[in-house]
């Protein structure tokens, strides 16, 4: 949604405000599509004695899975962002100063940035997830498979029966 800013240029202290639903469906990250929920996106457009204001946020729901079980993972995500709007062309964007490309602004252009600073690399399903085994790929949360003991060296295990035999004598 484009908001045309001719006309709020020319209204001192005026605020037009913005809210939409938008797709981010192809937006690719980490070689995924992780936006697959709606995008909210409200908040308002204002003109404080000559400067052009966005104030607004965003949020959806992140679709990934768990960085060590791969679970499917649904993460709520949002952002605030409150941005000087600058027609300079020679202004350089900064934390808090959107730079214009016309006469208009789409709030998305300047609020999916913020969103996408709030994305971690990675997700875990919970902070000890034990992730699956690297040998049966078995979901060690939910099953205890037996490779551990069966990967054991068996110069080593040769060792444990010298030293279980020494036990003996
Ligand atoms: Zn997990
Ligand atoms: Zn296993």
């Amino acid at each position: 949604m484009k908001i045309e800013l001719k006309k709020l240029n020319a209204l001192q202290h005026a605020v037009l405000p913005f809210s939409e639903v938008i797709d981010l469906k192809d937006e690719k990250m980490y070689g995924r599509n992780p936006f697959q929920s709606p995008v909210y996106v409200e908040g308002e457009v204002s003109n404080e004695s000559g400067v052009l204001r966005l104030k607004g946020s965003i949020r959806t729901v992140y679709s990934t899975e768990c960085a060590r079980c791969l679970k499917p993972l649904d993460i709520p995500l949002e952002a605030e962002a409150d941005m000087i709007l600058s027609d300079d062309p020679e202004a350089e964007e900064e934390d808090d100063l959107f730079v214009l490309t016309g006469d208009s602004v789409d709030p998305a252009d300047v609020l999916v940035p913020a969103l996408i600073l709030q994305v971690q690399m990675t997700y875990l399903c919970k902070e000890d997830c034990k992730g699956l085994c690297p040998h049966c790929g078995a979901d060690r949360n939910v099953t205890e498979c037996d490779c551990e003991s069966r990967q054991i060296d068996p110069r080593f295990a040769a060792l444990r029966a010298l030293l279980d035999n020494d036990k003996g004598n």
